[in-house]
């Protein structure tokens, strides 16, 4: 059974960083939360006065940030000297754990900067692990086309013409799943979903349609999410300018969350331990 349109979140312009623009649908509140996706932010301009600021060091605890660049050129320093350079088509799976600093910051003057940031949960048992990285290329994320219809994989796997495909993240304890997808004009995009995932679409190009749970068939348009409800496959059609989205789906944590900014954890104690640890120059420490 297909599943329905349960909930449409459209996305906020806010901004974030050191004054970064950005298009926020998961995370605008605690109430626009998808259990374990906690935040999904758009930032996409050609104005390098809504970017060029970055995201000078700040701290994370306690869940996963996924960064996905579609344009331009980001670095990422964290304070154990680690540096990445995410590029076009790139993505950076980063695990905070215990917690990490790290700064954000656009490598160019001029041009388009374009992307996506997920957080996703990890579960309590392992909120306090070591930060670590997964630095991924664009020539690593497979894309599969046929019938008009065009999918990355970042995370999670697809069969299609008798082979399986499979995005290059793998061993996340939620099994999430990480596609953008494009549809030309008027193509339709069916795929099986697990039954007990959380599931999300985010449009960012074009009109998606789908069935909401009285069977209408509804629309979605750019700059906005969909919360799918229960069934086990997904099925949406692109409207006459085509579609680009993406699919989020991971196995909810079902656990108690508390967040404060960049720290997200269980308990109220464990958000002022987090506290105590940043300003006593702990929050990474390890052991
Ligand atoms: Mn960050």
């Amino acid at each position: 059974m297909p599943r329905p349109l349960q909930r449409v979140i459209a996305a906020q312009r806010t901004s974030d960083g050191a004054g970064v623009t950005l298009y926020r649908s998961l995370g605008q509140s605690q109430f626009a939360r998808l259990d374990p996706f906690l935040m999904l932010d758009e930032f996409g301009s050609d104005r390098p006065e809504e970017y060029i600021a970055g995201f000078p060091p700040h701290p994370h605890r306690g869940f996963q940030t996924v960064t996905y660049m579609l344009e331009g050129h980001m670095l990422h320093e964290d304070h154990l000297g680690h540096r990445g350079h995410l590029r076009s088509g790139g993505v950076q799976w980063m695990t905070a754990g215990r917690g990490i600093i790290h700064s954000e910051m656009p490598q160019q003057e001029h041009g388009l900067m374009r992307g996506f940031q997920l957080w996703i949960n990890l579960p309590a048992r392992e909120k306090m692990c070591p930060a670590a990285y997964e630095d991924i290329e664009a020539k690593r994320i497979p894309a599969v086309s046929a019938d008009g219809v065009t999918i990355k994989l970042i995370a999670g796997s697809i069969a299609c013409g008798g082979k399986t495909f499979s995005g290059p993240v793998s061993g996340v304890t939620t099994q999430p799943i990480f596609f953008d997808v494009t549809l030309a004009a008027g193509a339709t995009f069916s795929e099986t979903l697990p039954v007990a995932h959380s599931a999300y679409l985010y449009v960012f190009e074009g009109e998606l349609s789908i069935a909401a749970s009285d069977s209408s068939c509804v629309s979605l348009p750019k700059r906005h999410g969909g919360v799918l409800g229960e069934g086990d496959a997904l099925v949406v059609m692109a409207g006459d300018a085509g579609a680009r989205f993406l699919l989020l789906a991971a196995a909810p944590l079902g656990e108690p969350i508390v967040q404060y900014g960049p720290f997200v954890m269980n308990t109220r104690e464990e958000i002022d331990q987090a506290i105590r640890d940043y300003q006593s120059g702990r929050l990474v420490a390890t052991g």
